[in-house]
């Protein structure tokens, strides 16, 4: 689109890269392109720089497929982990929030996206592939799904479940035996009050009850 002539045409362009951007609309955007533009010169540039170096030097891991500067990244490296488990997750997001708790000691397998039909994302898109691929692999013993607790999420689980059954699920002439696949718990969470759960929450507390100590 010709620029209209109200502003520059490179503020025009760098408006439009940032509105590409996810969660900034057009008043961000303005807000920051404006910001850029204020601060002193190196420290813009230093933004742009970031990004080039980041885009250059990180790839995903071809063991779990976080983005990581070394292949495989640290923590499939980490000898001290627990190889025999591998947590399916959606997004990098996801594994940075669980390693932040510092409870977890296995793998992790980022799927890099959900399923959504109306977004287009199909079973294909979810590299399902790649995942049976590392269920092969001969130390996994158990595969753990870390799917979000929603509608997509619970669509991408069963589909998951269903390629990890297929490649491993009765497979007794594997050196560990079948596959084991499980999903996080789910339900009440800690430190809330039932009183303000929804019914689904509540609903999935029943659900994954378990025997008392
Ligand atoms: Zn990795």
């Amino acid at each position: 689109m010709p620029s209209s002539g109200a502003q520059p045409e490179s503020l025009e362009t760098l408006l439009a890269a940032l509105e590409r951007l996810p969660g900034i609309g057009p008043r961000s955007a303005s807000r920051l392109a404006h910001h850029l533009l204020r601060i002193p010169e190196s420290d813009a540039l230093a933004l742009a720089d970031a990004i080039r170096t980041a885009r250059a030097r990180i790839k995903p891991c071809s063991l779990c497929r976080a983005p990581a500067e070394a292949d495989p990244c640290p923590l499939c490296s980490d000898t001290t982990r627990d190889r025999s488990l591998v947590l399916v997750v959606e997004t990098p997001r996801d594994l940075q929030a669980i390693e932040a708790a510092g409870i977890y000691r296995g793998c992790y397998f980022v799927l890099g996206a959900r399923l959504s039909p109306l977004e287009g994302v199909d079973e294909q898109a979810l590299g399902l592939g790649a995942l049976a691929q590392r269920a092969l692999a001969p130390d996994v013993v158990e595969v753990c799904i870390g799917t979000n607790p929603d509608l997509e999420g619970d669509g991408t689980a069963l589909a998951l479940v269903a390629a990890l059954q297929a490649c491993r699920g009765e497979d007794t002439e594997h050196p560990l035996g079948a596959l084991r696949v499980t999903r996080l718990a789910r339900g009440l969470p800690t430190g809330g009050q039932i009183e303000h759960q929804n019914a689904s929450a509540i609903a999935d507390a029943f659900e994954g009850r378990r025997p008392s100590v």
